[in-house]
């Protein structure tokens, strides 16, 4: 996608904090950190969104979630963390390249959701 931000960061034409990096998974911080540790995971083929996702893609989504663990200890979140998956307009979702943020640091993130929620 010549238009996809993510797209450019994957192929390296634009800049960002990579942190791993693999035949077809990118990780890099995210430039607005919302907790201590923020990084995203994302698929290097563009994929708009969680909710177009197919069977062909369930192998790289697997690869992603079985990262998340080992890179948040190595970032700062050694008990946990959280990952979130926006998708579409409902669920907020800002970029439209499928990324998992992963968001964490060493003491407790506040509620998932606002409690009027
Ligand atoms: P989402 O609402 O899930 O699509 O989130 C998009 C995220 O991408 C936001 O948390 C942004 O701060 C982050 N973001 C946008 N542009 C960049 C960039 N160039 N490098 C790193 N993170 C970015
Ligand atoms: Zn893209």
């Amino acid at each position: 996608m010549d238009n996809c931000i993510f797209c450019k960061i994957a192929r390296g034409e634009i800049p960002s904090k990579k942190l791993y990096e693999d035949e077809e998974i990118v990780g890099f911080h995210d430039i607005n950190p919302q907790a201590p540790v923020h990084f995203m995971l994302m698929p290097k083929k563009h994929l708009a969104s969680l909710s177009d996702a197919t069977k062909d893609d369930v192998n790289v989504l697997g690869r992603i979630l079985a990262l998340t663990g080992r890179l948040a200890r190595e970032q700062g979140s050694p008990d946990g963390y959280r990952t979130i998956i926006n998708t579409g307009r409902i669920g907020r979702q800002d970029v439209m390249h499928l990324h998992v943020h992963v968001i964490g640091g060493p003491e407790p993130l506040g509620r998932m959701l606002p409690k009027s929620l």
